[in-house]
């Protein structure tokens, strides 16, 4: 078959909850995006299943919080080391449920476990202060904690990503975890329990729990008394919908959520690099990620020479089977995302936008959707107020260094940007005005665990990997100390 795992051990059908493999009465059915047909089944957990949960992750909080940052570091060192030396495997199972190209899945768990990595070894670093009082006899502290037990809801474009960036940074400041992984992609969310589990992680302190039911699973993760953060990755909409939940308990939140990426190119930009950057950040897995670029802005002076360029570069890409033989693009998630991205693409031709390349449903009989360009678009048609979470790209013509950053800025999203230049004046200015949390910079591939990920605006709040990503998961206390 396809899969030809190493170790068939780590295709696991089962909500794994407090160090144990727990099933359910009924049974969902996992499918390849590929073709459409059944993976698997598995279990189909619901609101019990993720009430026992929450109770193992608290009854384990004491134990682990406990335990110094070293023990803390040495476990999930092992469980990095365990991602790594299962790549293959892992990427194999990302794969078929998700779809996007073997080696993208495969770089996709090296990225997932870096963050492991990194947050082994930060989790040493959680230092506090010391404060000068305003009074001869008292002194200032202040120390961190682990915010407690945290709740987590994912989505499928990055079945073992999303899940590794949270639960690296929680485990590491000494919280305990729960995670309802997206219903399309469980399996990638199980293995990774599994190699938690050979790690030596004890039970209880990462759980997951895999089920149909998201409203009601949702309610309990983001309204159970014993549940001190919740955080998310999905949609800005649903997002709304969980944070106004988090509201009945004040839980501390970290919000990661839509995008609506500006891609800017000045006519002083290198057209070669730009036309690569464009290719990541746009086509990488299908377009289906919250840093994929949305609009592409380029300067008059050079549109010509950018599109014609860009569309040699699309037209390369292979589209098929994520384990085809260089196979660069694969699927979207469902027929019904591509249908999706379909509508906007007419929409936008009916309303004055020229089909550069692409532009229909693919004949591969899955769910793919033809690598697309269109050129003429203006910033106010659909395609360019909404996130495409597609392999479609709207051209943007603009005039001025001014005029591209307002209609960069004009969306009520501020995940990423990007822009090529090589004038040193216009890259700092550009910088400092774009409304965004990140910024590429003749760069379209951007993130890694050193860095803050994450938005303002509607994208969302807090921020994932680097020092800062920490504090996301601790809570200050400050001790007055008096009668000195
Ligand atoms: P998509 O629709 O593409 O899956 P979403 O933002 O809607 O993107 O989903 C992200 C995650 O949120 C998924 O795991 C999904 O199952 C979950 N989800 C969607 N709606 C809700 C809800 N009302 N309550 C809780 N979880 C939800």
């Amino acid at each position: 078959t396809k899969l030809a795992l190493q170790d068939t051990q780590l295709v696991k059908t089962c909500s794994y909850i407090n160090g144990s493999w727990h099933s359910s009465e009924t049974q969902v059915a996992i499918t390849n995006p590929a073709n459409n047909q059944q993976i698997t089944q598995v279990s189909n957990a619901g609101i019990a299943e993720t009430e026992l949960a929450v109770k193992a992750a608290k009854n384990a909080l004491k134990m682990w919080s406990a335990k110094s940052a070293n023990e803390r570091a040495t476990l999930l060192r092992n469980w990095f080391n365990l991602m790594m030396q299962h790549q293959d495997d892992l990427g194999r199972i990302l794969t078929l449920e998700q779809g996007k190209p073997l080696a993208e899945a495969k770089g996709e768990i090296a990225y997932g476990a870096a963050f492991i990595e990194w947050f082994a070894e930060e989790g040493k670093r959680v230092y506090g202060d010391t404060i000068p009082a305003p009074s001869a006899d008292k002194r200032i502290i202040v120390v961190k904690h682990p915010v407690g037990v945290v709740a987590s809801i994912t989505p499928w474009n990055f079945p073992n990503a999303m899940i590794a960036r949270k639960a690296a940074a929680a485990l590491a400041a000494g919280c305990t975890f729960v995670v309802r992984p997206a219903i399309q992609t469980p399996l990638s969310a199980l293995a990774m329990a599994e190699l938690a589990e050979r790690a030596g992680i004890p039970a209880g302190v990462f759980n997951v729990v895999v089920g149909e039911d998201a409203h009601g699973m949702g309610q309990v993760l983001t309204q159970h008394p014993d549940i001190a953060k919740f955080t998310f990755t999905g949609s800005t909409a649903v997002g709304k919908i969980l944070l106004a939940q988090c509201a009945t308990s004040i839980k501390k939140v970290s919000m990661e959520l839509g995008g609506n990426a500006p891609f800017i190119v000045f006519d002083d930009a290198d057209i070669d690099e730009a036309v690569q950057g464009a290719i990541v950040s746009k086509y990488r897995n299908a377009g289906q990620t919250c840093v994929c670029t949305n609009r592409i802005f380029v300067q008059q002076g050079v549109l010509a020479e950018f599109t014609e360029k860009f569309k040699v570069a699309v037209a390369a890409l292979s589209t098929g089977d994520g384990f085809g033989d260089g196979i660069t693009m694969g699927p979207m998630i469902s027929n019904e995302a591509v249908n999706r991205v379909d509508k906007l693409v007419s929409e936008s031709i009916a309303a004055g936008a020229k089909l550069e390349l692409g532009g229909h449903v693919s004949s591969a009989g899955g769910s793919f959707y033809q690598p697309t360009i269109l050129s003429n678009v203006s910033n106010d048609m659909p395609i360019a107020r909404n996130e495409i979470f597609g392999p479609v790209s709207p051209i943007i013509a603009f005039e001025n260094e001014q005029q591209a950053l307002e209609m960069a800025n004009d969306t009520e999203y501020g995940l990423a940007a990007y822009f090529y230049s090589r004038d040193i004046g216009r890259v700092w200015r550009v910088s400092a005005g774009l409304e965004f949390g990140m910024v590429g910079i003749n760069d379209g591939l951007i993130s890694n665990p050193a860095a803050p990920f994450g938005g303002v605006k509607q994208s969302g709040n807090g921020r994932e990997g680097s020092k800062y990503g920490l504090d996301d998961y601790l809570e200050i206390k400050y001790l007055c100390m008096a009668g000195l």
